[in-house]
């Protein structure tokens, strides 16, 4: 089992999984979910229409379409609201879910963005620590994931994600 923090565009890791921080709706928004929007193509929008929404610490799945990533997880990460009103576990179920659904299509390698630490302001500290704690926690032995990626878009993220580590 590897885990590895890099400072990356997510959208070009070849890997059987990406996950989008996505928003309760699945069409699309701003960050790295536009970002997946765009290089996946507009196949991936269509798909996401099919999907009706999905609750906050929950996860869909469809493919990658354009993206060299088989497959996308969008999960909704909360948004931060002083810390009071469940947002840390929120977020675990986010990582959670993904390493599950990543598991239900025999996925090797998963990438993560720093899920909630953008447009919906969790500190990125604790962000950090949820992901990575609850990464762990979540692959046990037999697991068909062997490589998990937290990819950092700035490099203050990466020397966040690269202490825990
Ligand atoms: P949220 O609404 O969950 O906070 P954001 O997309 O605003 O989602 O931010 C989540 C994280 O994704 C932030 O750390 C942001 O810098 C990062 N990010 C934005 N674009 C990309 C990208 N192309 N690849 C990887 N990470 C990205």
């Amino acid at each position: 089992m590897q885990l590895n923090a890099i400072q990356a565009d997510i959208t070009t890791l070849e890997v059987d999984v990406i996950v989008n921080a996505a928003n309760q709706s699945l069409l699309g928004g701003g960050g790295v979910d536009g970002a997946i929007h765009r290089a996946a193509g507009r196949e991936l929008l269509a798909a996401c229409r099919q999907l009706g929404g999905c609750a906050t610490g929950e996860a869909k799945l469809t493919q990658g379409f354009a993206l060299p990533a088989r497959y996308v997880v969008h999960a909704v990460g909360p948004v931060w609201h002083g810390g009071n009103r469940g947002e840390a576990e929120n977020l675990a179920n986010c990582y959670r879910r993904a390493i599950a659904l990543a598991e239900s299509v025999e996925a090797h390698s998963i990438a993560f963005p720093s899920i909630s630490t953008g447009v919906y302001r969790f500190p990125i500290e604790q962000a950090a620590e949820i992901a990575v704690s609850t990464v762990k926690a979540s692959l046990e032995a037999g697991s068909s994931i062997k490589e998990v990626t937290f990819c950092c878009f700035s490099a203050d993220d990466l020397a966040v994600y690269q202490a825990l580590l």
